[in-house]
């Protein structure tokens, strides 16, 4: 057996590591990005800016400026702190290293694969709900919450793939059943009409995930865990010091100020939703859902043959073939309207 075999945890060696599909000369509607491009919308100011950074120093550990523009971007008052992350997929991954050996986290099925992912990284147990409708089973999500009593429920709203807004209802009598602690990680919030930000002073177990990364900055990985000041200092703790590099810290704090250019990039996302929507609704071979994403998800008896005539012409989507209950549904983000395809 080869050294690293012999040293590795036997569940690493098992598992396979994330896997991004190469995208060379296609046009990628696979990772649920956006097609606007702000540093290059404002590429005199962004050079200007850039250019000021001495990378020869530590970035600012607490990411001050930044967080002043995220707030006002977002209408995050001064009576909720932040916590940051190279994404928000670290900021998972650092609540689950808060957890005590043999805790569980609960989670819904289908939904994003990184809560699961990251709980085995952890050795952490990993429950899941299935969705019925692709929605919450109460019923069967409170019976899981007495049985395995988890640590952390990750709620995804929208939730990614099916691309809907969950019950609120149902999320608020999940929040009061449990002593978990309850993420509403809300990656697709700019596309949605709803939020549990304004529901952060109501609930002490609650706190808000969010990510910069579906409004046109998936590139320079921000997260943020939003939450009251006592929650978050918790969490400080863990935080590696200087986790969000100055890049992306000065991109971030001129970029995102530039508010209406985000809220209208979100908003023709919205419309181009809908008008796919209603396009793609008229193939009668294809089931199109509802979507309060950047995203549809589509079924099709042939979505295989589907994803491989997408490739052909040149379209990467994301296909969940692997996936047993996702067999023939494929998810593709909405884009700029541009091209027309070939047969
Ligand atoms: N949460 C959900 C629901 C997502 O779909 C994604 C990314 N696809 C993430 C979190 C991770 O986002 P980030 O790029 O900030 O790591």
């Amino acid at each position: 057996m080869s050294f690293i075999k012999s040293w590795i945890r036997k569940d690493i060696q098992d598992m396979k590591a994330y896997h991004v599909p190469e995208a060379r000369e296609l046009t990628k509607l696979d990772a649920m990005e956006s097609p606007f491009i702000p540093n290059k919308d404002f590429e005199v100011e962004f050079i200007e800016n850039i250019t000021k950074v001495n990378i020869n120093r530590y970035p600012d550990p607490l990411a001050k400026a930044l967080a002043r523009s995220i707030r006002n971007l977002m209408d995050i008052d001064n009576s909720l702190d932040i916590l940051f992350g190279n994404g928000s997929d670290e900021l998972i991954q650092l609540l689950a290293l808060a957890c005590d050996e043999g805790d569980t986290i609960l989670s819904f099925s289908p939904s994003f694969v990184m809560y699961e992912t990251i709980a085995k990284f952890a050795k952490l147990k990993y429950v899941d709900s299935p969705l019925q409708d692709f929605d919450i089973n109460l019923k069967e999500t409170l019976t899981l919450i007495e049985n395995h009593k988890p640590k952390i429920i990750f709620i995804a709203y929208p939730n990614n793939p099916t691309g809907n807004l969950f019950d609120r209802n149902k999320i608020i009598s999940i929040i009061e059943s449990t002593k978990a602690l309850v993420v509403i990680d809300e990656a697709y919030f700019a596309f949605s009409n709803d939020s549990f930000l304004g529901d952060l002073k109501s609930f002490k177990n609650l706190v808000i995930l969010r990510t910069i990364s579906k409004i046109s900055f998936a590139g320079v990985r921000l997260g943020l865990l939003i939450g009251e000041p006592e929650t978050i200092n918790q969490f400080q703790k863990l935080r590696l010091p200087y986790n969000i590099n100055s890049l992306t810290q000065v991109t971030c704090e001129f970029l995102l100020k530039k508010k209406n250019y985000i809220l209208d990039s979100a908003k023709y996302i919205v419309s181009e939703r809908e008008r796919v929507f209603r396009a793609l609704s008229k193939i009668d071979s294809l089931k199109v859902y509802p979507s309060d994403a950047n995203f549809l998800l589509i079924k099709s008896r042939e979505a295989k043959e589907l994803n491989n005539f997408l490739l052909y012409n040149g379209i990467l989507v994301k296909s969940f073939n692997e996936t047993d209950s996702l067999k023939n549904f494929l998810e593709l983000q909405l884009e700029k309207k541009k091209r027309t395809t070939k047969c």
